[in-house]
């Protein structure tokens, strides 16, 4: 993470809203998002995949170019798989390779990973710490507390529209209840990205804490470029500067 430098207009005082952003699988829509980011003065977190088994996947070319723009790239494992499927071996090549991977292309250490679909465990992520990840994206929502485990980091909002009850189910098979209160009594279950950015953003400068407001994009073909837009461009509008992970 990256120390906030204070933007506050009008110099009055807010608390920080720490905004981190997070694109998952490494596709060509990237690139714009990449310049979308920039032009709201934000960075983001590319997680991309070495064999994603997909069209259109980022080049190396494209990777170096984000750095170039601020922007980190992130390991996703080699093939996407869910983790908690694999065997110890598996699970191992799937998470040590996909750094090691990029490490090499990028001549350079990549400290964050996001796992595939969310799906982890204690085994997996205790995988990910023996790799050497110092820092781990799941789909855990809602949550914009400061203190989280660095391998479990949680986002506060998915940057498209899910259905009621695919956040119910998604917060029950991830056992975040709070998050799934929040949702309910904070944001009243709102469903548009945009609005449970804002919401979210106002609890946070309420309460008078600093928060951290991660917005993810996760696994395609879900999302769409637009929707990250908007949600950077008011996320933004609250926070001190968005950075990476
Ligand atoms: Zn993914």
């Amino acid at each position: 993470m990256v120390e906030l430098e204070s933007r506050c207009p009008g110099g009055e005082q807010r608390p920080p809203i720490l905004v981190t952003t997070s694109w998952d699988d490494g596709v060509q829509e990237d690139m714009r998002l990449a310049e979308m980011l920039a032009e709201r003065g934000m960075t983001g977190t590319f997680y991309a995949c070495p064999e994603p088994g997909q069209s259109r996947p980022l080049t190396k070319g494209d990777m170096r170019q984000l750095r170039l723009m601020g922007m980190e790239i992130g390991a996703h494992t080699l093939t996407h798989p869910d983790l908690t499927r694999l065997s110890r071996d598996a699970m191992r090549r799937e998470i040590g390779e996909s750094g090691a991977r990029l490490e090499d292309l990028l001549g350079e250490p990549v400290p964050s990973f996001c796992y595939p679909y969310g799906a982890h465990s204690p085994v997996v992520v205790r995988c990910a710490a023996e790799c050497g990840f110092s820092f781990a994206r799941t789909t855990v929502a809602f949550r914009d507390g400061l203190d989280f485990h660095p391998l479990r980091a949680p986002v506060g909002v998915q940057a498209y529209a899910h259905s009621r009850p695919t956040h119910v189910r998604h917060a029950l098979k991830e056992g975040n209840v709070v998050g799934l209160l929040k949702w309910a009594m904070i944001c009243g279950a709102q469903l548009d990205p945009v609005a449970l950015t804002r919401m979210l953003a106002l609890h946070a400068e309420q309460r008078g804490h600093p928060a951290r407001l991660g917005a993810l994009l996760g696994d395609r073909p879900t999302w769409h470029v637009a929707d990250a837009g908007r949600v950077a461009g008011c996320a933004v509008g609250y926070t001190v500067r968005g950075v990476c992970d």
